[in-house]
């Protein structure tokens, strides 16, 4: 390491709340799938700022988009209109086929915002007596950071000594369609879920569960709500992982890479009904449906079915993960992956993940660990074969060390 960079850790943990443990490596600059440190290394970008830089690193079209609407204005609140929000409506619900918007910026705002509406929706639309609606969500949840959100999760990390909670949430299993159906009772007014669950380890559900989950919550009244801020947007090799079993969520919430890492955007997306119960004054944000991050936002969602990157997801996922899989060594526990979504479990005896992340560092990738034994990996959705088999090289090399 060199003196900058030991400088640069120095400075941030004299300075910085200690809310991460990153990777040792200070980044300077990026380009498509690779990253640069500040003594000019260079690292493939297997996190992709999780999911955010689906698009790659500054891509010259966002950027373009992003440096002329900055000369142009940037923000108006929403007391006034701006000449990008109305386009941008127009752009996204195409794209995704959804009938209302609702703009905000960090993805933990949409689902924040997602919370209030299907509660509103509960209570003007399906006669929930006030005060009584209930909201299921699934246990290794990640959903963010707020309040309301660490108050359903079930890691202890996340929660401990931040309470106290808001009730009205109810905690079931993922992937268990019959816990579900028990736990519905006539005061349900969403079940939010992740498709695939992300920070939990890259977590796919049986096949067959969500058309289970759609049956029941149709059945029932209760809205869907799918928080595709990480699975949304390509990453699954579908434009939303939902298509993989082709159902429709009532409402979808994105985030991350609908700027391509360049700015906080995110949406919430319902039916009429749901966001149709919000009037003047009852939600807002000083930032959401500014015209940089609608004018940022649209050229993120061209270049991504303009450049063919949800198809390109769909290709290199399955050769990463065949490749993955052809890896033969006895600190791998499972393999998994959808699309460009994937993850390597290590068994328990192989020692700590974050080990295999530094040895992986010292080859030329950023991947990150999560919960101890699992090594996610989630390149741009602008890779190519030839990178993807020099990633695999280096992912065989390293796995097949022992660093317990
Ligand atoms: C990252 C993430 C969030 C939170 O997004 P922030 O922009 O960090 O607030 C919510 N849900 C899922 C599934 C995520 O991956």
């Amino acid at each position: 390491m060199s003196s900058s960079i030991i400088d640069f850790l120095a400075t941030e943990a004299r300075f910085g709340a200690h809310n991460y443990e990153p990777i040792g490596v200070v980044l300077s600059r990026g380009e498509g799938v690779w990253v640069w440190d500040t003594d000019s290394n260079r690292y493939l970008d297997c996190l992709s700022a999780y999911s955010a830089i689906n698009q790659g690193h500054c891509h010259p079209k966002i950027l373009a988009a992003m440096v002329e609407q900055a000369h142009r204005l940037t923000l108006t609140s929403r007391a006034f209109h701006n000449d990008q929000l109305a386009p941008f409506y127009e752009e996204i619900a195409a794209l995704t086929g959804s009938h209302r918007v609702l703009p905000m910026n960090s993805g933990a705002e949409a689902v924040e915002s997602a919370i209030k509406s299907v509660r509103k929706w509960g209570y003007e639309m399906k006669g929930v007596p006030d005060g009584q609606a209930e909201i299921i969500v699934c246990a290794n949840n990640f959903h963010g950071r707020t309040l309301g959100i660490v108050g359903f999760s079930t890691d202890p990390v996340t929660r401990t000594h931040f309470g106290p909670f808001a009730p009205g949430f109810k905690i079931i299993a993922f992937g268990d369609a019959a816990a579900l159906e028990e736990a519905i009772t006539p005061n349900t007014v969403a079940f939010l879920v992740e498709p695939i669950q992300g920070e939990a380890g890259v977590i796919i559900p049986p096949a067959g569960y969500f058309t289970k989950v759609r049956e029941l919550c149709t059945a029932n009244n209760v809205m869907l709500v799918l928080d595709e801020i990480q699975t949304g947007l390509g990453r699954t090799g579908k434009l939303l992982a939902e298509q993989h079993e082709g159902i429709e969520a009532d409402v979808t919430l994105l985030g991350k890479a609908l700027s391509g890492g360049f700015y906080p955007v995110s949406a919430v997306l319902s039916n009429n009904e749901v966001l149709g119960t919000l009037r003047p004054g009852q939600h807002g944000s000083t930032f959401g449906g500014n015209p940089l991050a609608c004018a940022v936002a649209r050229a993120a969602m061209r270049v991504l079915v303009e450049e063919g990157m949800i198809e390109n997801a769909a290709s290199q996922g399955a050769r990463f993960l065949e490749g993955l899989k052809d890896i033969r060594a006895n600190t791998i526990r499972e393999v998994r992956g959808r699309g460009l979504m994937l993850a390597v479990e290590l068994h328990p005896e192989a020692g700590r993940a974050r080990r295999y992340c530094e040895a992986l560092q010292g080859k030329g990738i950023l991947a990150k660990d999560t919960h101890e034994h699992t090594i996610r990996i989630a390149p741009p959705l602008v890779i190519t074969s030839d990178q993807v088999d020099w990633a695999l090289e280096r992912f065989a090399t390293t796995l097949t060390q022992d660093f317990s």
